[in-house]
């Protein structure tokens, strides 16, 4: 007999930020709201396996970097090496407790959270497989593994691609990075976006050898030109090296363990080589397989994300889908942003009925061993959008004082792109010490519209990096 269903306001398939922050939100206006979780952890990419572990890595790349530093600032500081599993140990347990700190705010918010796997029966009936928990609701039954609600989000977030070549199970992805209890000695790292780039510096700061293989002859293909071309200087710097225009071909296990990379560069087979490790960051896929949607008839784009409109709504009564299985800028505060406004849309009355997220000039950090900050268009987005002729365009280079005191001289960029006639700023981009805590309050200025003129009006802080950004010319 098929169970009951349990009925509901509200149902978000998926407990990371976006469908969190939706649930949450919806609560707080007095829907009755359930959110499904399958990886028996609450907090999603961002808090398990994304920014948090991460950022607790950089950090520890930071400090290492600092110690190398030291002797220039005349400190007698020695580098006793990196205890990576006991790291570990506390940045997990970090984690944990983050998990616990969740579930805690969605009882407090009268959030029913089921532990389990979702997928659509129909447009308001949602399954659940494999429940193993059901916290806060002591009417609720534990056999009821049907929920009912007339609106249903799909924030189940995405995975890291592993490409379909011989032996690509011997490599780990950012998901196995995060289960690393020792730093390997030779990576390979495949993959030059965000994730390839900050996961490379990370590594070969604690120690490894890292080699990044890159399809293209640059990094960072898709943000502005400035940012790929100084990082890149940057991570020879410190020792990485890079295998452009190349494509990984095939692994094999070595008898010692280690594994046998083979790939082709600019088209032509090259000379394996053995590594440590073999880090897979090509790419990330939507989680949309196996979640029931031929049953309600969702759309995919080409990408698989699920295609829906400014509103997160997918064209299907009832239905919604944010964050990254939306796949517009794949962020956790754009999530977050997004399950907010929709809630607020759905669930806060009238003085929300056109709530939605702009997506347009959002703010964003790479970590990378030059950290980097950029809002907005790239310059071969403003020519697109507007024409060379219609922009104005600043740039400037310089080593940072701190390295006054160093050998070497990474060097901190920075790039304004600013339309004509009146300069407003729509892309800024800069690289270097600094740049991570440096952008959030010229992301504010530039949402506000802000000139160039606007800019230089608010007086320099000495000194700093940052006031370049106020004095350029
Ligand atoms: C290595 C790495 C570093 C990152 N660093 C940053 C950063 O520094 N800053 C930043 O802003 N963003 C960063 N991100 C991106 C960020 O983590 C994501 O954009 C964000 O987590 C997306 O939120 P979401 O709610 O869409 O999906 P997720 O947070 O991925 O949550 C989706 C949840 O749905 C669950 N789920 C999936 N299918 C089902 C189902 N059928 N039933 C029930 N539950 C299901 C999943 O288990 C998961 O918990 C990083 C990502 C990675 C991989």
């Amino acid at each position: 007999m098929s169970p009951v269903p349990k009925i509901f306001d509200y149902i978000v398939i998926g407990g990371g930020s976006g469908g969190l922050a939706s649930a949450r939100r919806a609560a707080s206006y007095g829907a009755k709201v359930a959110i499904i979780e399958a990886s028996g952890r609450l907090g999603g990419t961002c808090v398990n396996v994304g920014c948090v572990p991460k950022k607790g890595m950089f950090n520890a790349a930071a400090i290492r970097s600092t110690i190398h530093d030291a002797p220039y600032y005349k400190f007698d500081v020695k580098y006793g090496g990196f205890d990576m599993k006991s790291f570990k140990t506390d940045r997990d347990a970090y984690v944990k407790r983050l998990n616990g700190i969740y579930s805690t705010n969605l009882k407090k918010d009268g959030v029913t959270h089921f532990s389990g796997y979702g997928s659509f029966l129909s447009t308001t009936k949602v399954k659940i497989d494999g429940v193993k928990t059901l916290y806060d609701d002591e009417t609720a039954n534990i056999e009821d593994q049907v929920l009912e609600a007339p609106r249903i989000l799909v924030a189940t977030g995405g995975k890291p691609i592993v490409p379909d070549v011989e032996g690509s199970e011997l490599g780990i992805t950012s998901d196995g990075f995060f289960d690393l209890d020792h730093i390997p000695g030779r990576v390979a790292v495949v993959g030059s976006g965000y994730i390839g780039v900050e996961l490379a510096g990370v590594l070969q700061e604690l120690g490894s050898k890292v080699t990044l293989f890159t399809r293209s002859n640059t990094i960072l293909r898709h943000h502005d030109e400035i940012l790929g071309s100084t990082l890149m200087d940057d991570m020879k710097r410190i020792g990485i090296e890079f295998v452009t225009n190349s494509i990984a071909s095939k692994l094999a296990k070595n008898s010692d363990g280690s594994i046998a990379f083979s790939w082709t560069e600019n088209g032509s087979a090259s000379p394996s080589q053995d590594f440590d490790c073999v880090l897979w960051a090509i790419g990330r896929t939507p989680n949309v397989s196996n979640i029931g949607l031929e049953n309600v008839g969702l759309k995919l784009k080409a990408s698989k994300h699920i295609l829906a409109d400014e509103y997160q709504y997918t064209g299907v009564d009832g239905i919604f889908a944010l964050g990254d299985v939306y796949g517009l800028s794949e962020l956790t505060p754009v999530a977050i942003a997004a399950g907010r406004k929709l809630s607020d849309r759905l669930f806060g009355g009238p003085k929300f009925v056109n709530s939605k997220l702009d997506y347009e000039t959002i703010p964003t950090v790479i970590f990378g061993s030059l950290p980097i900050g950029t809002c907005g268009l790239t310059e071969e987005q403003a020519v697109k959008r507007f024409g060379k002729n219609n922009l104005k365009i600043y740039k400037t280079k310089f080593s940072n004082m701190y390295n006054a005191m160093l050998p070497y001289k990474p060097q901190t960029a920075m790039k304004i792109i600013c339309t004509l006639p009146e300069e407003k700023v729509v892309g800024l981009h800069i690289i270097g010490r600094g740049s991570d805590e440096m952008l959030q309050g010229f992301g504010v200025a530039m949402k506000m519209g802000a000139t160039k003129q606007d800019f230089d009006n608010c007086v320099a802080i000495h000194p700093t990096s940052a006031e370049e950004l106020v004095t350029m010319r």
